[in-house]
């Protein structure tokens, strides 16, 4: 079943992937229809409005964190060198090689790697913000602390962007409105967890080729020429939010990335399915939970098992990109 399709980006979801009631409901759906989820594990709390008022309270006014130094010195910013240019650099990356570039805060630029030499892989951009402020205002909300290493506009050609979760600091939509601009002639296509896409003005939904995936479903993606990837949602602790009628309206997730190789034909004569590189990106996740007025993990709390399952079922992967604070 092709779910959808530009010129040079064609997306492919399996037949067991379906939009409609599922017969048996996940454990992290709320309701029956996907438009609600929770955290099925008794590792997760709930964050209460009075939670978040004690949290604010201990933060800004009982005992505020020493500010952190965010000095060039101490957090240098340096423009990505996309080329990988070994005669001009001398940062060349061998094709068969992964390659992540952090961007700031959770965003990624990940090219998986090459079979073909001297060509490019199969390019990804996880939770892209390059705006000034995460949240609905220009103006006011929480503002970046390191400058921009590079702008939209100096990007190489993105094949697909990955959004973990609706926050602003992950799902920026100034960031994807200049993206589509600048790949206009052909947009990269968006991956998104489950019921994400109400988040989008009309413009987006309608200039970008969206896949949204719940929990434990795939889609494979092939870039012409190019090679081909199969995305995987995958669970995490978490929530979603945008603004204050919107709780977990929205599914989160963390995602694996699989570079797909040819394989051998199968007794039916289609080809059989290789995989080559293996990337998790967490997005934002807990594993555990902390108890007020502590900040260090006790010992017996219940940690979420998803990341255990994940491993499990993959099989471990090369490269991890995992939140931290
Ligand atoms: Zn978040």
């Amino acid at each position: 079943m092709v779910a959808a399709a530009a010129a040079r980006v064609s997306v492919t979801l399996p037949e067991s992937v379906s939009s409609g009631p599922a017969a048996d409901k996940p454990s992290h759906w709320a309701n029956d229809d996907g438009t609600l989820f929770v955290n099925p594990w008794t590792s997760f709390r709930q964050t209460s409005l009075s939670d978040l008022a004690t949290m604010m309270y201990q933060v800004n006014i009982r005992a505020p964190p020493e500010p952190i130094s965010t000095t060039a010195a101490s957090i240098p910013v340096h423009t990505p060198d996309f080329t990988y240019s070994s005669s001009s650099s001398g940062k060349s990356i061998p094709a068969e090689q992964i390659k992540a570039t952090w961007l700031g805060h959770a965003c990624f630029l990940l090219e998986l790697p090459s079979t073909t030499p001297g060509q490019r892989g199969v390019r990804l951009l996880l939770d892209p913000v390059f705006s000034d402020r995460c949240s609905p205002s220009a103006w006011v909300g929480p503002k970046r602390f390191t400058k921009v290493p590079c702008q939209v506009e100096d990007l190489p050609e993105i094949d697909c962007v990955v959004i973990s979760h609706n926050h602003y600091d992950h799902l920026d939509i100034p960031t994807l409105t200049r993206l589509l601009a600048h790949q206009n002639a052909s947009p990269p296509h968006l991956f998104m967890p489950l019921n994400t896409l109400y988040a989008l003005p009309s413009a987006l939904q309608q200039g970008y080729n969206t896949t949204q995936l719940d929990w434990w479903s795939s889609a494979e993606l092939a870039v012409e020429g190019i090679g081909r990837a199969r995305l995987s949602a995958l669970p995490s602790q978490h929530f979603t939010a945008r603004g204050v009628f919107d709780r977990n309206k929205a599914l989160w997730a963390s995602w694996s990335v699989e570079q797909l190789l040819d394989g051998d034909k199968d007794t039916q004569g289609l080809d059989t399915k290789q995989v080559g590189a293996k990337v998790w990106f967490g997005g934002d996740t807990g594993y555990c939970s902390v108890k007020d007025g502590q900040h260090s993990v006790d010992p017996q709390a219940p940690v979420c098992p998803a990341f255990k399952e994940i491993g499990e079922k993959f099989g471990g992967f090369d490269l991890g990109l995992i939140p931290i604070g």
